[in-house]
C-alpha cells in the first residue's frame, strides 16, 4: 500500500470512529438512531416537584412538614372527649400517655386527609400484663369521633407478647395482620412511618374509594397499600361512616402498670 493510501485509509477509520461516538453519546439535540426513535418523545420537563429540604437525618422532620410534637408542649394536641386541652404529661422531650379515670384519648386540632406520617413510641422498660393488655395505645389514622372511633394501628409490646396476630403491633387493628413483626424490646424507641390514603365518599355516604395504609415499623414494610374495609372495631364487622378530613388520636388504653409514650411525630399533608 501506498503512502497515500495508508494515510486515506487511517483519515476514513478515524472519521468512522468519531461517527460511531457521536451517535452513541445520543446527544439531546434530538438526534435519531434508525429504528429507536427520539428519547426526547418521552421526556417531561414540567410541571419541577417543589424543593424539599430533609431532616438532619430521616427521622426528622423536613422542610414542608407540619411538627405536632417536638417534645416541648401539646400545644398542637386536644382531649378527644371535649376539644379541650391535651391532658397527657409532657416529659424527657416525650408525651406520656395518662391513664387516669376521665383523661382519655387525644388528637390533633388539625384535621387531615391525606397524608405522611412520621411518630415515635415507647412500651415503658417495666411494663405489665400480657395479651393486649401489655403496653396497649394506638394511633388513629383517622378519628371520626368520641372513644376509639376511626381507623387505628396498633400501638402494643409485641416483643415476645403473644396475642391475636390482627392485633399485634404494626397490625391495622382487627383488619390487617403485619407483614412480619420487626419490635424492638420494651424500653426501645419504635417508629411508624405511614402513608395514609383516606377513604372517599359519595354525597350520600357511598364509599367511592376505600382507605389504603402503608406502613413501615422500624423502617421495615409491614402494611403495603393495605385496603381497609372501614373503621378498625373492637367489635363486629368494619363498616365505614363518611368523614371528610378528620384529627390524627393517641389511644388511652388504660392498661396497668406503666404508660406508653410518644415521640418526634410530623406530618406532611398530600392534598
Ligand atoms: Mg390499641
Amino acid at each position: 500500500m501506498s503512502l497515500s493510501k495508508v494515510c486515506t485509509f487511517a483519515a476514513l477509520i478515524a472519521a468512522s470512529t468519531l461517527l460511531s461516538a457521536q451517535q452513541a453519546a445520543a446527544p439531546q439535540g434530538g438526534a435519531t438512531r434508525r429504528g429507536r426513535g427520539n428519547p426526547r418523545d418521552t421526556e417531561v420537563w414540567e410541571p419541577v416537584p417543589s424543593v424539599v429540604t430533609p431532616g438532619a437525618d430521616n427521622a426528622l422532620p423536613p422542610s414542608d412538614a407540619i411538627v405536632l410534637f417536638d417534645g416541648k408542649n401539646l400545644d398542637e394536641w386536644v382531649q378527644t372527649r371535649d376539644k379541650s386541652p391535651a391532658q397527657w404529661v409532657v416529659r424527657d422531650g416525650a408525651m406520656v400517655a395518662n391513664n387516669a379515670r376521665g383523661v382519655g384519648n387525644i388528637e390533633t386540632k388539625r384535621a387531615f386527609r391525606n397524608y405522611q406520617l412520621h411518630i415515635e413510641w415507647k412500651i415503658p422498660e417495666d411494663v405489665m400484663g400480657a395479651d393486649q393488655g401489655r403496653g396497649n395505645s394506638g394511633v388513629f389514622l383517622a378519628s371520626t369521633g368520641g372513644g376509639d372511633s376511626g381507623y387505628e394501628l396498633q400501638v402494643l409490646d409485641s416483643y415476645k407478647n403473644t396475642t391475636y396476630v390482627n392485633g399485634q403491633a404494626g397490625s391495622i387493628y382487627k383488619q390487617g395482620i403485619p407483614l412480619v413483626n420487626p419490635s424492638r424490646k420494651p424500653g426501645e424507641w419504635q417508629s411508624y412511618d405511614v402513608v395514609w390514603t383516606a377513604p372517599v365518599f359519595d354525597a350520600d355516604g357511598t364509599v367511592k374509594t376505600p382507605a389504603y395504609a402503608t406502613v413501615f415499623f422500624n423502617g421495615v414494610l409491614v402494611q403495603n397499600h393495605f385496603e381497609l374495609k372501614g373503621e378498625t372495631l373492637y367489635i363486629g364487622a368494619p363498616t365505614y361512616k363518611k368523614y371528610d378530613a378528620a384529627p390524627i388520636k393517641l389511644q388511652a388504653h388504660g392498661d396497668p402498670g406503666p404508660p406508653v409514650s410518644f415521640r418526634n411525630i410530623w406530618v406532611r399533608k398530600l392534598d
